[in-house]
């Protein structure tokens, strides 16, 4: 190989040369702001348009209902703390293996005083959609947020059954769907608000979205601007909105297809591990049953993280937690379902995307398989 495989495809994504070039065209040629009332701004504000509709046609949204953002972190903070809540009910429902996104903005209502209650998800990485019952039967939560599916254990939430619940009590529905948008199906009528983000699905990075049902009424959470339907101030980045449209419809049109594929690829990874290492230091961390077809997420048990990561990152990029957090703190969603931490063993996450082959798959568990025996039951080398 003449370049790491890649596979952390969790925390971004190539841009898929087709959105590249479309981008491209919006950088150079239709440059006006769509705010302008010139030529160019109306040409800009149309293509816009037509990125909202694309979007929205994807959970059954109308194109008025999608705001545009410069990502998931954004959107999830404006559904958290903008979004006006039924009459009396301030509280905010989330669970323990949220996207720092959440909980960090969870943590912040807290010290404001909003009630905030954070239900545990199971050691299997799912949530208990009982647990959110009774985490709302007292009728002071206005909010649920759940994420769709786990960016670091892809575990994929029980978003029906949830939303259920919430219908049943007028409770708003959040859902982060930054790792599912235009992969698994989603509708607006189901839920109330969705997050989603363009470098997930091969588009752009720092743009996504917020689309909200209709009729909800949100207040902004950054002043200065009548864009976004006054829900989010600033000159639209239209190539990128553009971009995440093109790239969410080609990923929509494929995703079956190449889900059959990527998992087929995830399995392979996982049996060669098993064979070259065995269960006694492969630890499957999360649930395989509803999990994302392109996620593996182990511990390599007695291992030695500090000494196993240097010797594998020549030949691929896998990662421990998510990009989001410092890497040294660890991961909560590997703590919350009770995984072997850091002293007993190397997690590591892999993505697979579009243009891993069965090549990469062989080459990169031989190289573990390799790596992983050579340091098992030695300690760590490095001690930090
Ligand atoms: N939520 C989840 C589940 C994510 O995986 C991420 C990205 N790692 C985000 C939110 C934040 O997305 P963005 O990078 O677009 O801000």
């Amino acid at each position: 190989m003449d370049k790491p495989v890649y596979l952390d495809h969790h925390a971004t994504t190539p841009v898929d040369p087709r959105v590249a070039e479309l981008c491209a065209y919006y950088f150079l040629d239709c440059c006006g702001n769509a705010a302008s009332s010139h030529l160019y701004g109306k040409a800009a504000n149309e293509s816009l348009m037509k990125a909202r509709s694309v979007l929205g046609s994807i959970v059954n949204a109308p194109p008025e209902s999608v705001i545009i953002t410069s990502g998931a972190t954004e959107a999830n903070n404006i559904a958290l703390m903008g979004t006006k809540l039924p009459e009396g009910r301030n509280g905010l429902c989330t669970t323990n293996i949220e996207h720092s996104s959440v909980l960090e903005v969870a943590k912040h209502e807290m010290k404001n005083g909003r009630l905030v209650r954070l239900v545990p998800c199971g050691k299997n990485g799912i949530v208990d959609p009982d647990m959110i019952r009774r985490a709302t039967e007292d009728g002071k939560i206005g909010m649920v947020s759940v994420m769709y599916a786990n960016n670091e254990i892809g575990t994929i939430q029980p978003i029906k059954e949830i939303s259920k619940i919430c219908k049943e009590r007028g409770i708003l529905l959040h859902v982060d769907c930054c790792q599912t948008f235009a992969k698994l199906p989603i509708s607006i009528n189901d839920v109330d608000l969705i997050s989603a983000s363009a470098h997930k699905v091969y588009g752009p990075k720092g743009v996504g979205a917020l689309i909200a049902k209709p009729g909800l009424s949100i207040k902004p959470i950054m002043y200065g601007g009548t864009q976004e339907m006054s829900i989010r101030p600033g000159t639209v980045n239209v190539p990128g909105a553009c971009g995440f449209a093109y790239a969410s419809k080609l990923s929509n049109e494929n995703w079956h297809e190449e889900s059959l594929r990527l998992a087929y690829l995830r399995n392979l990874l996982l049996d060669r591990l098993m064979d070259g290492l065995g269960n006694n230091i492969v630890h499957v961390n999360g649930s395989m049953n509803h999990r994302l077809p392109h996620n593996l997420n182990i511990t390599l048990m007695d291992v030695c993280p500090q000494t196993l990561r240097p010797a594998i990152d020549p030949f691929m990029s896998v990662s421990g937690a998510s990009a989001c957090r410092n890497a040294s703190s660890g991961s909560h969603v590997l703590e919350a379902i009770g995984a072997p931490d850091n002293d007993k063993g190397c997690p590591i996450r892999f993505g697979l995307g579009k243009d891993n082959t069965e090549a990469d798959i062989e080459y990169v568990a031989d190289i573990i398989c390799r790596e992983a025996r050579k340091l098992h039951g030695k300690g760590c080398a490095i001690n930090n």
